[in-house]
């Protein structure tokens, strides 16, 4: 079977053809890094990880260069900086505020059990010239200009849209269309209202580079175009982000990058995926229904988010809710009970055949299902086939104690006092005090415990416990 990924630019769903399948190459946009990332940033994170790690099972794991950017230069940024940290001097405070939030964005990433990026590059190491010869933006910028596709004005860099006949191809937009919404006064020194910024002037209390065009700093949409270039050259093969993305970050990106390199494309295959909402309504803070990640992986394992994420296909609106969750926490206890202590590492075909059609994983959590209930009452090979195919695509990272221990720990509750507890309650029914073990079964109740009471081997009571959900 082949690869066959749903193409943005062309609308339609067609076979993938790697530009050198000895390098297969992918870039997604990663976060801007002010604020903890929310559950709408989850979606790309681990859709793209999907899609990386089937890229590596079919083309090898040393055949695939996945680069996903963070954006450290941005207006939200110094805000932030300037709140958080008011005695310190800007560029400190920002460091500060960046520093901080990448880190955090990498552990709630490997929280979910996404796979580093082979390349993480900061926009702000690809502002100037560098030494290794990357491509930087001051350089692109320098190109478009020297192309005719770029001017100076009002103490800016500025696209002209004009000069590129396909503008807009992407999101199917067209420049007349885009003229007469646009606000002609706000934008009185653009030769077109719908041209956008390449390069603009900081103050002194703005962080900023000696540039061509005097002390400022890049716009958005530039710096992917960069570091794009850097890693993977003036074309590749797949450029990934959500779906609010398409305009206009990514149609800039392409008007840049093609025409800073004069190519007739930027990437071969643009992949998007669909918003999310949560509780049926879109995430807002003044709803009460924003989520960060950081939120959710304090009640839940990152695989429960992971699973519950990609029950839904890629394309589709997904709906987050706790329902959902639930059911994704239930079905990984019974993977982990099933699965966890079998050997495999590697997929089964059909759970790659799902994977290559599109990235179907709700066919792949099918063909999951059926896998388990071959792996439950069948032969070692069928429970490796299906222990692999969850370690493959990110589950099971655990052994099935340790994935207990995590979700008593996401939730709250101490496993070494419920054990004694227990053992408390144990002795009080055996000394026949049920107001005693009536109480301490109580407490355990209140802490979100349910208990099993049975008989062991040795027909002595014995008690197991889980976490309610
Ligand atoms: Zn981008």
């Amino acid at each position: 079977m082949e690869l066959r990924l749903y193409d943005t630019a062309s609308r339609e769903k067609r076979p993938f053809v790697p530009l050198d399948p000895g390098n297969v190459r992918m870039y997604v946009c990663g976060p801007t890094v002010y604020d903890f990332a929310h559950i709408g940033n989850a979606r790309p994170v681990i859709v793209f990880d999907l899609l990386f790690r089937l890229l590596r099972h079919v083309y090898g794991a040393d055949h695939v260069t996945y680069v996903r950017n963070i954006t450290d230069v941005d207006d939200k940024i110094n805000a932030r900086a300037a709140r958080d940290f008011p005695g310190l001097p800007l560029n400190e405070a920002i460091r500060k505020v960046t520093e901080v939030t990448a880190n955090q964005f990498h552990s709630d990433t490997a929280a979910l059990g996404s796979l580093p990026p082979t390349f993480e590059p900061r926009a702000t190491d690809f502002v100037l010239p560098r030494l290794d010869g990357k491509a930087d933006m001051v350089t692109l910028i320098l190109q478009l200009i020297a192309r005719g596709h770029a001017y100076e004005a009002g103490g800016e860099v500025l696209f002209d849209t004009q000069s590129m006949p396909d503008y807009g191809a992407l999101s199917g937009r067209k420049l007349d269309e885009q003229l007469a919404g646009a606000r002609v006064a706000v934008d009185a020194h653009k030769k077109n209202p719908a041209d956008f910024v390449l390069w603009k002037q900081s103050s002194a209390d703005e962080p900023g580079w000696d540039s061509p065009w005097g002390r400022g700093r890049p716009g958005w949409h530039i710096e992917c175009s960069a570091m794009s270039a850097a890693y993977l050259g003036d074309v590749f093969d797949i450029h990934g982000g959500g779906l609010d993305l398409i305009f206009p970050h990514h149609e800039n990106e392409i008007a840049q990058s093609r025409c800073a390199h004069g190519t007739s494309v930027m990437a071969n295959y643009w992949l998007h995926n669909g918003f999310l909402e949560v509780e049926g309504a879109k995430m807002s803070k003044s709803l009460g229904n924003f989520v960060t990640i950081r939120d959710l992986l304090a009640d839940w394992p990152g695989e429960v988010l992971r699973l519950n994420m990609l029950k839904m296909h890629y394309r589709s609106p997904a709906d987050w809710t706790v329902k959902g969750l639930e059911e994704s926490a239930k079905t990984l206890d019974d993977w982990y009970r099933v699965a966890a202590d079998a050997p495999g590492e590697q997929p089964a075909p059909a759970i790659v055949a799902a994977l290559l059609d599109d990235i179907n994983t709700p066919l792949m959590i099918a063909e999951l299902h059926a896998l388990r209930g071959r792996a439950a009452s069948g032969s070692e090979s069928d429970r490796a086939a299906f222990a692999g195919s969850l370690r493959y695509f990110g589950f099971l990272s655990d052994t099935a104690a340790q994935w207990e221990a995590r979700k008593q720990q996401a939730r709250g509750v101490d496993a070494a006092k419920v054990e004694s507890l227990i053992d408390e309650r144990t002795a009080a029914r055996a000394r026949k005090d049920f107001k005693e073990s009536d109480r301490l079964r109580d407490e355990l109740v209140a802490m979100g415990v349910v208990l099993k009471d049975g008989k062991g081997a040795d027909g002595k009571p014995v008690t197991t416990w889980e976490i309610a959900r």
